[in-house]
């Protein structure tokens, strides 16, 4: 069955689950009225689901590859991405002004979603210019925003994202790119940086990098980096591509998935850049682009769930084994299967959820320059990233099971979710430090974030009591239980945290997804569809954070005590 945009879906959550209604309420996003964001949501699932899924088969059939030192791409992808710029998705976030959209981060993220879902391979291309007009919009001068923000959101040049080195991977501070001034104002950068995802294609007119590197006065570490932009072929006195660079695609990497996504060395030799923010200020420029990266791969990690429980739900439909004795005599009416599919698709509305609400946490908080919005986008952004990808490695897995022996042949593209979706749990900061960030940075406040969401969970499960008293109490509780492990977490050294922060964002995770089905099953009201899959997450998926909050409480001795010869017996 071909990918379909869960548009309703969107449609409900923003209604009834996440309070989208209070970002068009704002100012900056009175434009993003009801009519416009059901319309731009409609649109957006028809170009995922006409333009970009029919190319995802190509994509790991004929993987890109590298001819003469340009990148040739798989087929259709450039042809699918023209007809993406063309329909103005590349600036959907994008200031007004700078002849962006101007759509707040929420209508991006779906957006993102079903465009992952689509055709993960290709999608990447558009998340990493969309990343590079926002940091351009923030940090960069008049004059670079003036001569590259419309020709990216145009199409016509796309944008990378330079940051791993050999040596320089989640410790991003130890990179060894050098800058140097030029005295004109420009700068010459040299290095190689590897895994540069759509580091060339043989479609845009230009590739510009934004890359990090040191200053000669610049202090080891973090603090003494910088950041550039850094084009294929230097602008012209028209703003058009003229002179080549000296920067190239050294080789291409053989990896898992996304074959369609070019992943490239690349070797920088005095090559021409210009700074966009301060010198030395280059984390700052970096990190605004990356948070709003890690919530796009958060979604890249739920719209490759949401494809794969499609195939999986069509498939079992369509799969006689056994004698069933169920209405369809086909293997969904197995009881394991349809826990299978259970399990798919009440992870799918969790995982969307939580992006979705934290997408709106940083709408609220661009709108209203509001500290508690703000503070409450930052607590999410790790756990929607963290959470999304590894839900979205699983849900791929139990999709390949749902399948039998057919999900581990090729053809039928089971597998393929699978391999795609591995990476996301890696890049833009890996899980692990996904963790690390939300128990150390995100709970210096004391956990006062924290605390915040966790009253307004247990306002809403009060609230349910009347219509929904077993749900209602099972999300009260567990919030109960997840206030307490805060309270003895923020209590502890970040040593201690270390070994328990992935537990501890899963539970967190598991509560939150409590909260989101509880809220659509008393908006839905009755027994219809939602209520029965908040029912079967309540009973079967939101126990867990029982279990995961008794880790957290564990012994950080126990892990440090394995020594490697420990571990090798
Ligand atoms: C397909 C693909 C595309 C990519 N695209 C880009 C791109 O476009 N641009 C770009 O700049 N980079 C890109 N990357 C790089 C990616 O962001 C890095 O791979 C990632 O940040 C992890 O770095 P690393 O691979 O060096 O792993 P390491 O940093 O070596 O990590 C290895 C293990 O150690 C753990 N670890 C490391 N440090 C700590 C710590 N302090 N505390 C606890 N655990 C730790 C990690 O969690 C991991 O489990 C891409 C990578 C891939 C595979």
């Amino acid at each position: 069955m071909p990918y379909q945009s869960p548009v309703s879906d969107f449609q409900f959550i923003f209604d009834n689950v996440v309070g989208f209604s209070q970002v068009a309420e704002t100012e900056k996003f009175a434009e993003a009225t009801e009519d416009m964001v059901t319309a731009i949501l409609a649109e957006a699932g028809k170009v995922a689901d006409e333009v970009m899924a029919p190319v995802q088969r190509n994509g790991d059939l004929n993987p890109a590859y590298l001819e003469n030192g340009v990148v040739r791409t798989s087929p259709g992808f450039a042809d699918a991405f023209a007809q993406i710029a063309e329909g103005g998705w590349l600036g959907i976030s994008a200031d007004a002004d700078n002849s962006g959209m101007g759509l707040p981060t929420t209508v991006a993220t779906a957006m993102n979603d079903m465009m992952s879902g689509a055709c993960l391979s290709l999608a990447l291309n558009p998340l990493m210019t969309l990343g590079q007009i926002e940091a351009l919009e923030h940090h960069a001068s008049d004059a670079l925003k003036d001569l590259y923000i419309p020709k990216l959101i145009s199409g016509e040049w796309c944008g990378t994202m330079n940051l791993t080195e050999a040596g320089a991977g989640s410790d991003v501070g130890a990179l060894a790119a050098k800058a140097e001034r030029n005295g004109d104002g420009t700068y010459a950068i040299s290095g190689q940086k590897i895994f540069i995802t759509w580091g060339d294609n043989d479609f845009s007119k230009n590739i510009c990098h934004l890359v990090l590197a040191r200053l000669p006065d610049g202090v080891p570490g973090t603090k003494g980096i910088s950041l550039f932009v850094v084009p294929k072929f230097l602008p012209d006195e028209n703003g058009e591509p003229g002179q080549r660079n000296s920067l190239g695609v050294v080789s291409l990497e053989h990896k898992l998935g996304l074959h369609g996504s070019p992943t490239a060395v690349m070797e920088y030799n005095d090559a021409t850049g210009w700074l966009v923010g301060e010198e030395h200020g280059g984390m700052a420029a970096m990190f605004t682009m990356m948070n709003n990266a890690r919530l796009g791969v958060g979604v890249q990690g739920v719209g490759v769930a949401e494809a794969a429980y499609q195939q999986a739900l069509s498939y079992s439909l369509d799969r006689k084994q056994g004698k069933t004795g169920g209405d369809t005599g086909m293997i969904f009416d197995h009881a394991d299967v349809r826990r299978m599919l259970a399990t798919m698709k009440a992870d799918v509305f969790a995982s969307r959820s939580i992006a979705l609400a934290c997408a709106v946490a940083i709408d609220m908080g661009n709108a209203t320059d509001d500290a508690d919005w703000k503070a409450r986008a930052a607590l999410l952004t790790p756990i929607a990233k963290a959470f999304g990808t590894d839900i979205g490695n699983e849900v791929s897995q139990l999709g390949i099971q749902v399948h039998g022996g057919m999900g581990f042949i090729e053809e039928t593209g089971a597998a393929q979710f699978a391999r795609d979706v591995r990476v996301t749990s890696i890049y833009e900061g890996t899980n692990g430090i996904q963790s690390l960030d939300l128990v150390g940075r995100k709970l210096m406040d004391g956990g006062e974030a924290a605390y915040r969401i966790f009253e307004e969970i247990e306002t809403g499960a009060e609230a349910a009591r009347a219509s929904n008293p077993i749900m209602a109490e099972a999300v009260w509780q567990a919030t109960e239980t997840l206030r307490e492990t805060t309270e003895y977490l923020v209590s502890v050294s970040m040593a201690e945290r270390g070994s328990v922060a992935v537990p501890y964002l899963r539970a967190f995770a598991r509560v939150l997804g409590g909260h989101f089905h509880l809220t659509a099953a008393v908006a839905e009201g009755g027994n219809g569809p939602r209520t029965k899959l908040a029912r079967f997450y309540m009973a079967r998926m939101l126990p867990e954070h029982v279990s995961l909050l008794s880790q957290v409480r564990a012994s950080h001795d126990d892990v440090m005590a394995l020594t490697p010869e420990d571990l090798a017996v």
